[in-house]
């Protein structure tokens, strides 16, 4: 293999095949490199949402839409404190880059259901892939193959190369040995985010907060420690998206299922299919999907659940958000489960009372749970019932019901300053849901770069030869709701193999 590509680009998820193909298409050599055994990333194992405006899928469904309203209604999402920190033209300029992106993807074979609705966006904006995020990993990597581009997988990026200031190339370490690679135009970095990594969360956080995993076990923000090592200057380091409860994956099967094909012939016909199908049956995967990774609704506290270690004990208020979080982190096996009496299985099995939502596409209640996910969810006529199937400690359990009632019923203070609860828990009816963990989605973070994908110094310079794009590169946007991770991520990737190209 040659040690001299005209780019090279750490990290084979979303935004490093997407910028490694335009790169390609616009006539560079090219040379992957990706740490893990396989591409994909988080972008991997992601639900695979595309948000964007004006596009053709919106137009053939009478849609009117503008970039205008789209980057106003980017901004309802996060907290006013958050968006507050948003780079806006940046987050523009990604925004009336985004459906062009779209037609790229559908242009080599992706299939997209929707335009779909996802309030505050005013018009419906979201393109989910079918079957899910696999396909653009599976689509991309085709395309770069065909292009001659070269993956190396099992090659961990661990050194930035200089010649004077510029970036010149990469050190890797390829089984126990490294090896050096430069690059003539240019090295992307597209290592995704850092939620699960311990020291930068800790770093950017607070101590506590590193207790707390990312949902991508590997996500670990060497991109980030990469592009630091070279002066970057790294922006919003401490916004994450959550921590947020969520009810674990299943055990036997993969983290997200895969029920129909994610790249050739069979794949474009499900998503020529897929508008045909019965609403209810796409609900009903849309629904399976749900309960596999949504995280427990907060209202369920507000309410009067409560939750449980182990042992069967109470630990912490389960109204006060992050602290509950960092608690359950903090727990025997880092997990709890949710106790609901018979009020609550009655109030959480019907509209306007669910336990997870996609909003407005479908919602998931009690009973769906039990039905769907058995292995997280238990229901018995009474405490002891529940406990002998879940094998909890009794005592600690009926201990925990009992002590939270006297503090509902006498108005003493709660063990752990829980206020404003009126119904104590009892009934015939007990269900338990769990393990629920603690997990960090993504970390909204990145190298500060200009329009043109390039890393910028703490002067504001740019870096000679260094670009950041997906996660890694996130500028200061402020990305939060539904799809508009996956679309900076290939559309960053997309602009950036064009600016390198030229
Ligand atoms: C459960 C879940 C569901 C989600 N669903 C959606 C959704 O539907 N829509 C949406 O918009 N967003 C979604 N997101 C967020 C979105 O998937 C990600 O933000 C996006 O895919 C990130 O793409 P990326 O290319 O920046 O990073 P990644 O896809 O994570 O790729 C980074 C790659 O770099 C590699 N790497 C890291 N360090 C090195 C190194 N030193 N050397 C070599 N390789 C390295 C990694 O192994 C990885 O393969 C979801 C996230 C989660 C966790």
């Amino acid at each position: 293999m040659a040690d001299e590509f005209d780019v090279i680009v750490v990290g084979a998820g979303g935004s490093g095949l997407a910028a490694a193909v335009s790169a390609a298409e616009n006539g560079c050599s090219v040379l992957v490199l990706e740490r893990l055994p396989q591409p994909g990333g988080t972008t991997g194992i992601a639900v695979g949402s595309f948000t964007a405006n004006q596009t053709g899928m919106q137009k053939r469904a009478g849609i009117e839409d503008s970039l205008e309203a789209h980057a106003e209604d980017a901004g309802k999402f996060a907290p006013t404190d958050i968006e507050a920190r948003n780079n806006d033209s940046l987050r523009r300029f990604f925004l009336s880059h985004a459906a062009e992106t779209l037609e790229w993807l559908r242009g080599m074979g992706l299939a997209f259901h929707g335009p779909n609705p996802e309030p505050p966006n005013r018009a419906s904006r979201m393109h989910n892939v079918v079957p899910n995020a696999k396909a653009y990993v599976a689509a991309l990597q085709s395309r770069l193959t065909r292009l001659g581009g070269t993956l190396l997988c099992d090659a961990r990026v661990v050194a930035l190369n200089k010649d004077g200031s510029r970036i010149s190339g990469v050190t890797v370490l390829l089984g126990d040995h490294e090896r050096e690679f430069a690059a003539r135009r240019g090295v992307v970095l597209a290592g995704g985010d850092y939620a699960n990594s311990q020291a930068l969360i800790e770093r950017h956080k607070g101590k506590g907060f590193g207790l707390i995993r990312g949902i991508n076990s590997y996500a670990s923000g060497e991109g980030h420690l990469l592009a630091e090592s070279v002066g970057a200057r790294m922006v919003n380091m401490d916004v994450t998206y959550g921590p947020e409860l969520r009810f674990v994956p299943p055990k036997d099967k993969p983290f997200f299922q895969q029920l129909l094909p994610a790249a050739g012939p069979l794949a474009w016909l499900a998503g020529r299919v897929l508008p045909l199908v019965p609403k209810f049956i796409i609900n009903a995967y849309i629904k399976r999907l749900l309960v596999t990774w949504q995280h427990p609704e907060n209202s369920l506290f507000d309410d009067g659940a409560i939750l449980l270690n182990c042992k069967g004990q109470r630990f912490c208020n389960e109204k006060e958000w992050p602290e509950r979080e960092i608690a359950i982190a903090s727990q025997p096996s880092e997990f709890a489960y949710i106790l609901l009496d018979q009020r609550l299985c009655e109030r959480y099995s019907k509209w306007p009372n669910f336990i997870s939502t996609a909003p407005k596409i479908a919602y998931a209640y009690v009973d769906d749970y039990l039905k769907l996910r058995r292995d997280i969810s238990s229901q018995a006529g009474s405490i002891a019932g529940l406990c002998r199937k879940t094998r909890i400690d009794r005592v600690a359990m009926e201990k925990s019901v009992a002590d939270f009632n006297g503090h509902v019923t006498d108005k003493s203070k709660d063990a752990f300053g829980r206020e404003a609860d009126s119904k104590p828990l009892e009934g015939d009816r007990w269900v338990l849901l769990g393990p629920v963990a603690a997990y960090f989605t993504t970390t909204e973070g990145g190298a500060a770069i200009d329009e043109g994908l390039r890393v910028l110094d703490g002067e504001g310079q740019a870096i000679e030869g260094l670009y950041a794009v997906g996660q890694n590169g996130l500028g200061g946007q402020i990305l939060w709701g539904h799809g508009l991770h996956i679309a900076w991520a290939i559309t960053s990737g997309r602009l950036v193999g064009k600016e390198l190209g030229a």
